[in-house]
């Protein structure tokens, strides 16, 4: 019998790679659901192709709600817990997918997890539920995948240090100054990566790293000073773990999101997949590694604070992103403003506990509301 997978989000660019994956992995997985936002035309076409038992699309469509079908928000409720489905893949971007995440896990089903901002939202609680309920959480991110690959088969108290490569986006070598006003084509520009909008964004300002560091603290429960960060432009070593003997293992590969998709449907298993490119040390080239600088990139050191002072700090970093990051998309606010903006509504930001859904959602609105104001004085 095949593995059935719901994939949250299928449009976009995380969707996308997975349903490739799935087209070569057609004999252990099946797509028993698809979510979208508002992409009607391709939900449409991947629901052609798959024949899933369940389809939703969260705002528009046509009027047909039937057997199989859902509209609104609680469609990524309903594929997430749907019988037919046993993993999840979480590939919505924002706040908008912490519901789903929840309920997976509470239906005791494994979440392939995109999804990273709900993870930095509300990390105690999503990984509590987890615990709790018999779900599992397997990440997505490359650098978490790589990091739970070298980890696999080893105890906890076995591990002593996380690095997580970063690109350095595309204003690695410019000036503080020139950065301020980057455009958005500019801000758009990855070197290494092909992503959605709001994630190319956040590499740019390094907000998507220190993001990372959050999330890896919850997924392996290891200290935020045991959590660093290189930059590394090639994109090549995805993350480096050091062991208490001092020993460090690193994952390597050409930059793919293919690769971290499947591993989190099959992990701890490997199953055969000719898909993506082979790895070549030669064609790899010259690999390079280098401190962060904290004057490129003050929002990824707001993002490293917030961490510290824990609680619904990271649920209000991640928020005010959220806001700041879209309206500078929408060219209301220029590039420097978003890391501006996050320090304003940290400033404003009274930590307290983040162990229940209705702290964290209270958390979360009152910092969108911060940073609405902020972005614009
Ligand atoms: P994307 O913008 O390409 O796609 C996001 C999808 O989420 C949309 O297509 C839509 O179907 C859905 N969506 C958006 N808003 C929604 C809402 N309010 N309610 C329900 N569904 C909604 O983004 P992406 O690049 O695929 O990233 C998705 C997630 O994966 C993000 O959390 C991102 O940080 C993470 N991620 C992406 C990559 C990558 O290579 N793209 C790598 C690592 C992690
Ligand atoms: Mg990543």
């Amino acid at each position: 019998m095949s593995v059935g997978v719901a994939i949250l989000g299928s449009t976009g660019s995380i969707g996308c790679s997975a349903l490739q994956v799935l087209g070569r992995q057609r004999e252990r997985f099946r797509v028993a659901a698809l979510t979208a936002y508002s992409n009607a035309e391709l939900l449409e076409r991947q629901a052609a192709e798959w024949g899933p038992a369940y389809v939703g699309i969260v705002n528009g469509g046509k009027g047909d709600e039937g057997r199989g079908k859902g509209k609104g928000v609680q469609c990524l409720v309903e594929a997430a817990t749907h019988p037919d489905v046993q993993i999840v893949v979480n590939a919505i971007v924002g706040a908008a997918g912490l519901e789903a995440t929840l309920a997976a896990l509470r239906a005791g089903k494994r979440v392939a997890l995109a999804n990273k901002e709900t993870l930095v939202m509300a990390g105690e609680l999503v990984t509590r539920t987890a615990r709790e309920c018999g779900g599992e959480i397997v990440p997505v991110d490359s650098e978490h995948s790589a990091v739970l690959q070298c980890v696999t088969g080893r105890e906890s108290t076995e591990l002593a240090r996380l690095i997580l490569t970063a690109s350095g986006g595309p204003f690695r070598t410019w000036t503080p100054q020139r950065v301020a006003g980057a455009t958005v084509d500019e801000a758009l520009r990855h070197p290494t990566w092909k992503m959605g909008k709001k994630i190319t964004v956040d590499s740019a300002t390094l907000v998507n790293k220190a993001l990372e560091v959050i999330e890896a603290h919850f997924l392996f429960g290891l200290p935020y000073d045991a959590v660093e960060v290189v930059v590394h432009p090639q994109s090549v070593v995805h993350a480096f773990v050091e062991f208490v003997d001092g020993s460090v293992l690193a994952q390597v590969g050409f930059p793919t999101m293919e690769l971290p998709i499947l591993y989190a449907l099959t992990h701890p298993a490997r199953v055969p997949d000719a898909g993506t490119r082979r790895f070549d040390p030669v064609a790899a080239g010259t690999l390079t590694f280098e401190p962060v600088s904290t004057d490129l990139y003050p929002a990824y050191s707001l993002g490293r604070g917030a961490a510290a002072t824990g609680g619904t700090a990271a649920t209000a970093f991640n928020a005010a992103n959220e806001v700041a990051v879209e309206l500078f998309l929408e060219g209301k606010i220029r590039f420097g403003r978003i890391g501006e903006t996050i320090a304003r509504v940290l400033d404003q930001h009274h930590a307290g506990d983040a162990a229940t859904l209705e702290a964290v959602l209270a958390a979360d609105a009152e910092a969108r509301r911060l940073a609405r104001e902020a972005a614009w004085r």
